[in-house]
Order: structure tokens, then sequence, then C-alpha cells
């Protein structure tokens, strides 16, 4: 059993432009624990529907700003 383990690299951001995206980042959502990437190759959201991106317009939504993470795949 392999389990992705990442790590936290940002959060408490006040609105959702300040937040960071990169091809090894990813958004945690802090309400359903979902993890989607940053840089999705199609429209993605977590399950509560708290964090979703448009990936067409490249909009990033958050219901709630406190309760999202940037994080990082930790290799190995
Ligand atoms: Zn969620």
């Amino acid at each position: 059993m392999s389990s992705d383990v990442y790590e936290a690299v940002a959060s408490g951001f006040k609105r959702s432009s300040e937040i960071p995206k990169d091809d090894d980042l990813y958004y945690r959502c802090l309400d359903c624990n979902g993890v989607i990437p940053s840089v999705p190759t199609k429209n993605v959201g977590c399950e509560c529907g708290n964090v979703f991106i448009d990936k067409d317009y490249w909009r990033l939504v958050v219901a709630d700003l406190s309760k999202i993470e940037v994080v990082r795949k930790k290799t190995s």
C-alpha cells in the first residue's frame, strides 16, 4: 500500500488570486480533505465543492478561503 504524502506550502489566503499554482503544487480542501492538482488537465473540483478549477478559463474558485491549503507532493 502506498499513499501520497503531501507537505504544506501555504495557506491563509485572502483572495483566490493570491494562491500559487505550479506543476508540482496541489490544493487540499480542509473540509473534505480532497487533494486536486493546481494545474489540472481538465476541470476538477474537490468532493464537497469548496475548491473548483475551471480549466478552460484557468479560473480557481474557492468558496471558503480558510479551508484551502497549498501542498506539494513529497518525493520518496
Ligand atoms: Zn472539499
